[in-house]
C-alpha cells in the first residue's frame, strides 16, 4: 500500500539552496547551484534573449504545438551551430547534407539525456555505459532509471587535483568492447578539468578501436573559452572520424540552459549522427515514437528564442558577446579568488586550469562542513564550488574563510 513508500533522500544541490535560504547570516554565500549570477549576486536574462522575447511578443499569433521533435527551423539552426560550426567544419557540413544527423528539440539537457537513455535501453546491443569518475550525479540517476548499467572509468586524481590520464586510458582499455561511453564535451562537471585536444585524440583512438558508442554531453558550450565555436573540438574530432568511417555513429545531448541563460525555459537538443540517410529515417521515427509517449512534444517559448536569435545576425552577434561577458566575469573572479588564497600549505594551481561554472577545490567534506557551519558558505560536500556565486563583494570573505579552514 501507499503507506509503505519510503521517504526519498533530498537532492543534494537543492538541499543546499534550502539551507542557505534559511540562514540569517548576511555574509552567507551560496556556491551550490550551477546557475549564473552577476557581480551583484543576481541572476540575469541575456540582453539578446530579452530582445528576442520582445520580438516574439510583438509578432506571435499562436501557441500551437510544435512537432514531436521540434520545428525544422530549430533543428537546422542547432545542426548548423554545432555540426557545421557555421561553415568551419566541412565534415560536419557533409554529414548534415547527407542526412546523417537526426536532431530533436528536447526538454533541455536533462530531457535530452532521458530520451537517449530510453533509446539506448531499447536499441543498443550493449547496455553498459561508462561514465567518468566523478560525473554529474544526475547522469547515473537518468541512465540507471532507463535500465542501463552505469559504471565508472577513471577520470580525476583527487590527491593530485588533476586528470589521471594514464588511469583514464587504462580503464577504458579494460572495459568491454562496444560499451557506451559518456564524454563531457567541455567544462567537465564537477571537476572543471578537461582533456587537451591531444588527449581527446588518444581517447578517441581507444573509442574507435574498441567500437564504443560515444555519447557526448554538452551543457556548457562556450564556457571553456568564451566562444562556443572554440569549445567543440571533441565534436570536430568525432565528425572527422565519422567522415573517415572510423567511428560509425555517436550521439550528442546539448543544452541552451547555460550558454543562453535559458535554464527554466528547458531548451536543448538531442542529435544522433547515423551511419546513413536510411538509418536516419528509422532512427527519427523511433525517436518520435518514444517522445510521443514521454511528453508528446517540447515547449516552444525557449526554442522560439533560439530561432529568433539564430535567425537575426545582429541579435546573434549580441548573444555571442553576452555569453563572452558572462564567461569573462567567471574567469576574472576565479583569478581573484586564486590570488587571495594562501598557498603556503595548499597548492591552489588547479583552480586556474579548471573551466566553467565550477571550481573543484579538493577540500574535504569536513572542511566544506566547517565552511558551512562557521562561515555560512554553502557548497556540496565533494568540494565543488559554483564560481558564479563569487563576486567582488564576497571574494575576500570567502578567501579568508577558506584560508582559515585550510590552515587550521
Ligand atoms: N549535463 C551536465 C553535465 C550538467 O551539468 C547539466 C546541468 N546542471 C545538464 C547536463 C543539464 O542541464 P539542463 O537540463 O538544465 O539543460
Amino acid at each position: 500500500g501507499w503507506n509503505k513508500i519510503p521517504v526519498a533522500p533530498p537532492d543534494k544541490i537543492l538541499g543546499i539552496s534550502e539551507a542557505y535560504t534559511k540562514d540569517s547570516n548576511d555574509k552567507k554565500i551560496n556556491l551550490g547551484v550551477g546557475a549564473y549570477r552577476d557581480n551583484s549576486g543576481k541572476p540575469i536574462i541575456f540582453p539578446a534573449v530579452k530582445k528576442a522575447e520582445e520580438k516574439l511578443f510583438a509578432s506571435e499569433t499562436e501557441k500551437e504545438y510544435t512537432a514531436i521533435v521540434g520545428s525544422k527551423k530549430y533543428q537546422q539552426y542547432v545542426k548548423d551551430f554545432i555540426f557545421n560550426n557555421s561553415g568551419k567544419d566541412a565534415n560536419g557540413a557533409k554529414l548534415i547534407a547527407d542526412n546523417r544527423i537526426v536532431t530533436a528539440q528536447t526538454i533541455s539537457g536533462t530531457g535530452s539525456l532521458n530520451v537517449i537513455a530510453e533509446f539506448l535501453a531499447r536499441f543498443s546491443a550493449s547496455k553498459k555505459l561508462l561514465v567518468p569518475q566523478p560525473t554529474w550525479a544526475n547522469h547515473i540517476s537518468v541512465f540507471t532509471a532507463a535500465g542501463l548499467e552505469a559504471s565508472y572509468y577513471t577520470y580525476y586524481d583527487t590527491s593530485a587535483n588533476g586528470v589521471d590520464f594514464a588511469g583514464l586510458k587504462q580503464s577504458l582499455e579494460s572495459a568491454e568492447d562496444e560499451s557506451l561511453v559518456l564524454l563531457h564535451a567541455c567544462c567537465h562537471n564537477p571537476t572543471g578539468m578537461d582533456l587537451t585536444p591531444e588527449q581527446w585524440d588518444e581517447v578517441l583512438e581507444i573509442v574507435q578501436r574498441k567500437r564504443f558508442f560515444p555519447l557526448v554531453d554538452m551543457a556548457y558550450q562556450g564556457f571553456a573559452s568564451g566562444d562556443p565555436y572554440k569549445d567543440i573540438g571533441l565534436i570536430r574530432n568525432l565528425n572527422e572520424r565519422v567522415a573517415a568511417n572510423k567511428i560509425s555513429s555517436y550521439a550528442l545531448c546539448q543544452s541552451f540552459a547555460k550558454n543562453m541563460g535559458l535554464y527554466g525555459e528547458r531548451t536543448g537538443s538531442l542529435s544522433i549522427v547515423t551511419e546513413s540517410a536510411e538509418h536516419s529515417v528509422a532512427i527519427e521515427s523511433q525517436l518520435k515514437k518514444l517522445i510521443r509517449s514521454m511528453y508528446s512534444s517540447p515547449p516552444i517559448h525557449g526554442s522560439k528564442i533560439v530561432e529568433t536569435i539564430f535567425g537575426n545576425p545582429e541579435l546573434y552577434k549580441e548573444w555571442l558577446s553576452n555569453l563572452n561577458s558572462v564567461v569573462s566575469r567567471l574567469n576574472t573572479v576565479r583569478q581573484k579568488l586564486y590570488e587571495k588564497l594562501d598557498k603556503t600549505n595548499y597548492n591552489w594551481d588547479h583552480l586556474l586550469s579548471q573551466r566553467g561554472m565550477f571550481i573543484y577545490t579538493g577540500l574535504s567534506a569536513e572542511q566544506v562542513i566547517e565552511l558551512r557551519e562557521k562561515y555560512s558558505i554553502y557548497a556540496t560536500e565533494n568540494g565543488r564550488f559554483s564560481i558564479s556565486g563569487v563576486n567582488d563583494n564576497n571574494v575576500d570573505y570567502l578567501a579568508d574563510a577558506i584560508n582559515k579552514v585550510v590552515n587550521k
